[in-house]
């Protein structure tokens, strides 16, 4: 089975003021299928892996029996294709609060606020491009990091449950070098929390 690109839930100029139609369009249409498609090359190797949820190709990346540049690949690809996807879903025009993941954040870091500094101090920290994370560890606790490339939580067999993408193609045309303008305007369009 081929990987295919997820229509958007909105429209390319859903998010706007706060992230532009243009940037959108570009970062869906281009960069996110051009993980798709070298997913699906590295994986037509690979027959039996094509049918495996890319969560658990991930979570047993090291173990699977592949050639080590055909995996890392694939960890940057399925990531890629993981990630952006999940991305999309998250955001939106109106909010959806997830009260129970909100009453987690408060449990875990005091307020709503200061999960949201954690959380974007880790964003400006990420040097080069990567991506920051709110995640469910192995245990059930929550925990804040970021990512080099397009490394997927499920690599350290966590779930997802926030993530912003900081590469410069996700925010580069509107924002140029300004990464804290556009993590702070990010906020208006998570809807979950
Ligand atoms: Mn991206």
């Amino acid at each position: 089975m081929k990987h295919t690109l997820p229509q958007l839930p909105y429209s390319y100029n859903a998010l706007e003021p706060f992230i532009d139609a243009k940037t959108m369009e570009i970062h869906h249409s281009k960069h996110h299928q051009v993980y798709i498609d070298k997913l699906n090359a590295v994986l037509e190797k690979y027959p039996k892996l094509q049918d495996q949820k890319l969560e658990d190709l991930m979570r047993n990346l090291s173990s699977l029996e592949m050639d080590e540049a055909d995996k890392t690949t694939l960890r940057n690809n399925g990531g890629g294709h993981m990630n952006h996807a999940f991305f999309w879903t998250i955001m939106g025009q109106e909010k959806e609060t997830q009260t129970d993941l909100v009453e987690n954040i408060k449990k875990t870091f005091g307020s709503v606020d200061q999960f949201k500094e954690q959380f974007s101090n880790a964003a400006l920290l990420r040097f080069g491009s990567g991506w920051t994370w709110l995640v469910e560890d192995e245990k059930g606790e929550l925990k804040v990091y970021s990512t080099a490339n397009q490394d997927s939580p499920y690599l350290n067999n966590h779930t997802p449950l926030i993530g912003l993408d900081v590469w410069e193609h996700a925010y580069y045309l509107q924002y140029q070098n300004k990464r804290p303008d556009y993590v702070r305007n990010w906020w208006n369009v998570l809807k979950t929390v």
